[in-house]
């Protein structure tokens, strides 16, 4: 059986949840985001089944989780994670949950259990009074396992730290070169949130190739106004990086972190170029002196803020990257 089968809509769910119960059955309703399976939402779900005789899964929604844990979340989008939880023997019908709780949909099935993981806070299970009033019960299950989708995310962060000063190592650090995004490593696409028009401009290649070679370490500062915008989502913007680290990777170029600012122009926010807050972050976290730190791009805003926080400035013009490439080493040597 396909797991897919399993996940049913509102209205489809209204219907199954009414024949299960004129069955006799016992209906037990647990949600979460489950980001990234682990032993612990298994053991927990294996556990709820225990607890009733058919589960229902509420999924948390793509924006619920940005919502409520982190913009940056989640991982996995909806329709994947509701595919997993939908593939365990333990879960009998899975739903989205877009709510940032879960009340709405268990006053629509009163289902006879709303059961949690213990891990969550003693707030958040304050729809237990309203589970009650209607005679229904509140279960909640110890935690099996010591772990988490953040734990998970927590250690992966970790382990590409700790090769990051191997890297690093092989090849002391001898400057810093913050690019511009679009319209100087890609072409200039307005509010771009579509990884297929991800186009590198000419000569982006060798020239990156030619400052890495020379020991300078690379990362990326960009303006995404649209975000807070609402024109596309960070999980977009993330998306397009993806498609360009991997153009970039495949030639051997690494591009060591990437600064952006969600923020529109009216938040006056204090990372927005030609505000130098993400020229000097970048600074502070990579170790490197305003003298050693080269802002290219294409703008009077990237000029500004490179210039304001004291680094060299190079703007890419017509004759591309590559001759901006040039001209940093020169600037460099320079300095030397
Ligand atoms: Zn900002």
């Amino acid at each position: 059986m396909d797991p897919g089968a399993k996940i049913l809509s509102l209205e489809q769910m209204d219907q199954w949840v009414a024949s299960e119960k004129a069955a006799g059955r016992r209906i037990g309703f647990t949600c979460g985001s489950f980001d990234l399976l682990h032993a612990g939402h298994v053991q927990y779900l294996a556990a709820a089944r225990d607890l009733c005789d058919r589960l229902i899964v509420a999924v948390n929604s793509d924006a619920s989780v940005g919502r409520y844990k982190n913009p940056l979340r989640p991982i996995v989008p909806e329709r994947e994670r509701m595919y997993v939880i939908a593939g365990l023997a333990a879960v009998d019908a899975v739903t989205v949950l877009e709510d940032d709780r879960p009340l709405p949909l268990l006053l629509r099935w009163k289902p006879d259990l709303y059961i949690k993981g213990g891990d969550y806070q003693a707030d958040e299970l304050r729809s237990g009074d309203d589970v009650r009033a209607y005679g229904g019960k509140v279960e909640v299950i110890r935690p099996g396992f010591d772990t988490s989708s953040s734990k998970v995310i927590e250690r992966i962060g970790a382990l590409s730290a700790h090769t990051e000063p191997e890297a690093a190592s092989a090849e002391a650090a001898r400057g810093l070169v913050l690019l511009d995004r679009d319209g100087t490593l890609i072409r200039n696409v307005p509010f771009l949130h579509d990884p297929a028009k991800v186009e590198l401009l000419p000569g982006v290649i060798d020239g990156l190739l030619k400052l890495q070679a020379a020991g300078l370490r690379l990362a990326i500062i960009t303006n995404q106004q649209g975000i807070g915008l609402g024109y596309y989502t960070v999980q977009d913007f993330i998306a397009v990086n993806q498609r360009l680290l991997r153009e970039l990777g495949a030639r051997g170029i690494r591009i060591s972190k990437i600064y952006f600012c969600p923020h529109s122009l009216a938040e006056q926010c204090s990372c927005r170029k030609p505000a130098t807050g993400m020229v000097i972050r970048a600074m502070r976290e990579f170790g490197a002196s305003p003298e050693e730190t080269f802002v290219v791009g294409d703008s009077d805003d990237d000029m500004q803020a490179g210039a304001d926080a004291g680094c060299q400035t190079v703007r890419v013009g017509e004759k591309g990257f590559w001759a901006s490439a040039v001209k940093i080493l020169s600037l460099r040597q320079s300095v030397d």
